[in-house]
């Protein structure tokens, strides 16, 4: 677990980072990671020195089971309420099975089997998630109902989620391989580049600190 600024943590689940955030009535978690995480979750929660019982919001990014991993458990211990955008819904609520659009997800979806969990909150796009200084930016094509937040405080954190991934300090596509249409979350990640921020942090790979607007503004010209 790492601070990356004041309130604000990034804890990494295998080869996925979860996010907390400290607010005015409580926390905030920025997705939950893998299955079967929740102890591990609380576990890095308490060395915050708060209390899983003080988890209010499940803000989730996307669909996919390295990050809904451990919400349904969360959500029933905490009663938290888990925010997604809608066209993601039917997903994590298990209306609809996670689609499986490359051999390599159909490989692992075995060992990433996910609990649904109901979605108190949908987003219909950017805008108020419900949490008082975060917003949601859609940032589609990862999956169609992908959403990047950014929070307002110390100069803007952005939870980039999948929507790119960095490396070296450098802003990267995600895998072509797990997005669903990999052109149109070029052009998602690239609209980011317009946003104000100061950190950015990421679902997988290194947060970027230190002008991460510029990082991305590299990105959307390599992808122009
Ligand atoms: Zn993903
Ligand atoms: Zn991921």
């Amino acid at each position: 677990m790492r601070r990356i600024v004041d309130g604000v943590w990034e804890i990494g689940i295998g080869y996925v980072h979860a996010h907390l955030i400290e607010v005015d009535d409580g926390l905030v978690l920025v997705d939950t990671g893998l299955p079967r995480k929740a102890g591990k979750l609380a576990l890095a929660i308490r060395r915050t020195g708060h209390d899983l019982a003080d988890l209010r919001t499940i803000l989730m990014t996307h669909q996919h089971p390295d990050h809904m991993g451990s919400l349904a458990a969360l959500r029933q211990r905490t009663g938290a309420q888990v925010v997604a955008h809608r066209q993601d819904v039917a997903v994590i609520a298990g209306e609809r099975p996670q689609p499986l659009h490359h051999w390599a997800m159909r490989l692992t979806a075995p060992f990433l089997r996910t609990d649904p969990s109901p979605v108190d909150r949908a987003l219909d796009g950017d805008g108020p998630t419900g949490v008082p200084g975060i917003t949601a930016v859609h940032t589609p094509g990862h999956t169609p109902g992908h959403v990047s937040f950014l929070l307002d405080r110390a100069g803007g954190v952005l939870f980039v989620g999948d929507a790119a991934t960095a490396m070296f300090g450098r802003v990267r596509a995600s895998p072509k391989m797990t997005s669903a249409d990999p052109a149109l979350a070029l052009r998602s990640a690239a609209r980011l580049a317009e946003l104000d921020f100061q950190v950015a942090v990421f679902g997988h790979g290194k947060a970027v600190t230190g002008d991460p607007v510029s990082r991305f503004r590299d990105f959307a010209a390599r992808h122009r």
